[in-house]
């Protein structure tokens, strides 16, 4: 290809484009972190790349990159001797978005600037973030490996096309320059430039370059707020200097390192703009040695629920990048920490299919796990403690609304940990609206003579709430935890006691409160239950198709009746929850249980609609648990019958 071809970028491109330039204009500077940390992962991919061919250095062993700027022509260049591009990946990499989620992206847009501008921060814009300044963009690269006249040029106004065509470069590596916009011009400044650098790309582990500007008398001042007041200026020299620290952060002391500077570093691994909720940073030595830092962050992301999504930790090797979204490095359920792993134990080649086999990966995922719920429990502790900041006091609440239903899942996949996890729990109750109750909570608040932790399941918190099921224990005032995501249930199965006591769903098997009904509860009960007996035999034979068996209970007080399952079976809710997705759910026939004190169930006996009616209190009882009666229409028929 030595002619220019014009290439139309990919739809979703050319709109994010636009909306690159629409709506983060109010944080501009940030196309220069974008810029300089894909110059960085070029050298990392370099790096890692060589570890097999080292004839990929060529004559240039040191990686760095280069920042510098031309006031006359107002142009801006970022380069770095990394990777390079071929003229292939020239036109699929920054002609087209690889990333899958990007359509997912593109509909969650709002049209608010400011959250939009956070979701594109979650997404990266990286490149075509310099457009943001810039009105042309001219991309110059040769990829290592390849011969110098097999370079490329790219070229875009960041219209709807691009042109490349090839060029000879010596030079391995690429050079970004931004023809800047008129508003655009204060970045021509060697003071502006440094001080972005410091602010997002300290930490960046390799060498940042500028020239050094030196003072030059009688000229027109320019140049920052060191030349404005003289008649002389500062002049570009041809001298570079490193304007960064070019330490891999995590490499450097804890006390050395500023919570901005975390932050900052949390914001370039994450691209998220919001500061994250908490973060560790620790040594580990021992017989596997290794650095881990590790953050919790504000909000989840858009596709936290997918369990394939990629996790957050990248994994180093001596301070050499590996790959990022090493997922062995934590369990699924922790899946929204993000951070750096830094090994000094594995080898360099190290593969994904290794990494799940490694002894060394088992002990870094083990005692990560253990800090990432160390730091979760320091933060459920300042929930309750006197002192802290109303800050830290909140923290932990915006953590679990965000994160809480995926560290569920880890009832059921770290059993190790099952005990930790249960204490870090938090739920609706019929004793607090909010998502702030802990199992310890409950025992604390447990009534004499209470035997067992009760919990409903329901789609929504108001269908909880209204549940039948829970009359009899709020009568007798006991709370029960209310449970509405849908993992709930799934979770819950893991969990069969807390610090002793068990757990007892409100909706499984006949209830039983133990110690908490008195004698002479249990014997009307038992009474009821015989002279009821003829009405229940035809209530079983009516319903034969729908309930699996009729009783009467005690748990009823305003509600004629409700379904129940048995203890060990799954629950309709769930059942319905499969089948509405699509899945295989067994058929779920629940046990009708009628309050015998109710007046709809007392007109039962002697009623010439008996059919009827025992269909009606079935069906109410679905409905009141949000489900749907099988025949609508019949059930409709029925009620409407009784009605006129
Ligand atoms: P990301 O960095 O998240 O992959 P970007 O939009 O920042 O997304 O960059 C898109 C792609 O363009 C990169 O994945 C990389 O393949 C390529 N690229 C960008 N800048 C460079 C560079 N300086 N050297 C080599 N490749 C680059
Ligand atoms: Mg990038």
């Amino acid at each position: 290809m030595s002619q220019k071809q014009t290439l139309s970028f990919q739809a979703e491109v050319a709109q994010l484009l636009h909306l690159v330039t629409h709506s983060l204009y109010s944080n501009k500077e940030i196309f220069l972190r974008e810029l300089i940390s894909n110059a960085s992962d070029a050298c990392d991919k370099l790096r890692f790349e060589a570890l097999n061919n080292t004839g990929l250095y060529e004559d240039a062993p040191n990686l760095e990159v280069r920042i510098s700027f031309d006031k006359d022509a107002k142009t801006l260049t970022i380069a770095d001797n990394g990777i390079g591009l071929s003229q292939q990946e020239a036109i699929d990499n920054l002609g087209t978005i690889a990333k899958s989620g990007t359509r997912e992206f593109m509909n969650r847009l709002s049209g608010d600037q400011k959250a939009d501008a956070q979701l594109i921060g979650q997404f990266g814009v990286g490149f075509y973030s310099g457009f943001i300044v810039a009105d042309k963009i001219t991309v110059e690269s040769r990829r290592a490996g390849l011969p110098p006249e097999e370079g490329v040029l790219w070229v875009s106004t960041g219209a709807g096309d691009f042109e490349v065509e090839s060029i000879a470069r010596p030079a391995r590596g690429t050079s970004v320059t931004l023809h800047l916009r008129e508003d655009a011009s204060d970045y021509l400044s060697t003071w502006k430039l440094k001080s972005i650098v410091g602010k997002y790309s300290d930490h960046i582990s390799l060498p940042i370059l500028m020239q050094k500007e030196e003072w030059k008398e009688g000229e027109e001042a320019s140049g920052g707020p060191a030349g404005a007041t003289t008649g002389g200026s500062m002049v570009v020299t041809d001298e570079w200097e490193t304007v960064n620290q070019a330490s891999a952060l995590w490499t450097r002391p804890r006390k050395d390192i500023t919570a901005e500077q975390y932050q900052e570093f949390y914001k370039q691994i994450s691209h998220d703009h919001e500061a994250p909720l908490a973060w560790a940073h620790n040594r580990v030595e021992g017989s596997t040695e290794y650095i881990q830092l590790l953050y919790i962050p504000s909000h989840a992301p858009f596709d936290l629920f997918n369990r394939d999504k990629v996790a957050g930790v990248k994994l180093y090797v001596k301070r050499v990048f590996i790959m990022d979204e090493a997922e062995s490095l934590l369990p699924a359920y922790l899946r929204f920490v993000k951070g750096v792993i830094d090994s000094s134990d594995l080898p360099l080649n190290v593969s994904r299919e290794l990494l799940q086999e490694s002894r060394d990966v088992k002990a870094i995922r083990e005692g990560s796990t253990k800090r990432v719920l160390g730091m979760l429990e320091e933060m459920a502790k300042a929930e309750k403690q006197d002192g802290a900041s109303e800050e830290d006091k909140s923290k932990y609440a915006k953590f679990y609304a965000e994160f809480g239903a995926v560290l569920k899942e880890g009832l059921g996949e770290d059993f190790t940990n099952r005990d930790r996890l249960a204490s870090l729990l938090r739920f609706a109750s019929t004793s607090s609206d909010t998502t702030s109750v802990s199992l310890a909570d409950y025992k604390a608040r447990m009534k004499e003579g209470q035997e067992a932790i009760y919990y409903i399941t329901a789609d929504t918190l108001a269908a909880a709430k209204n549940s039948p099921q829970l009359e009899v224990f709020r009568k007798k005032g006991i709370e029960v935890l209310l449970m509405t995501d849908r993992v709930d249930e799934w979770a819950l199965n893991y969990l069969n006691e807390f610090d002793g006591t068990p757990l007892q769903s409100v909706a499984k098997g006949a209830v039983d409160l133990g110690k908490l009904q008195d004698e002479a509860e249990k014997k009307a009960a038992e009474e009821a239950a015989e002279a009821f007996k003829p009405v229940l035999d035809r209530l079983k034979e009516a319903l034969k198709d729908k309930a699996q068996d009729v009783r009467i209970t005690t748990r009823l007080v305003d509600s004629p009746a409700c379904l129940v399952v048995s203890d060990q079976g799954m629950s309709m809710q769930l059942a319905r929850m499969l089948k509405q997705a699509g899945q295989k759910a067994p058929e779920v026939k629940p046990v009708l249980e009628v309050n015998p004190e109710h007046a709809l169930v007392k007109k039962l006996e002697g009623s010439d609609r008996f059919d009827d009616l025992a269909h009606i209190l079935f069906d109410q009882a679905l409905l009141a648990e949000g489900g749907l009666p099988e025949d609508p229409a019949a059930y409709v028929r029925r009620v409407n019958s009784l009605l006129a």
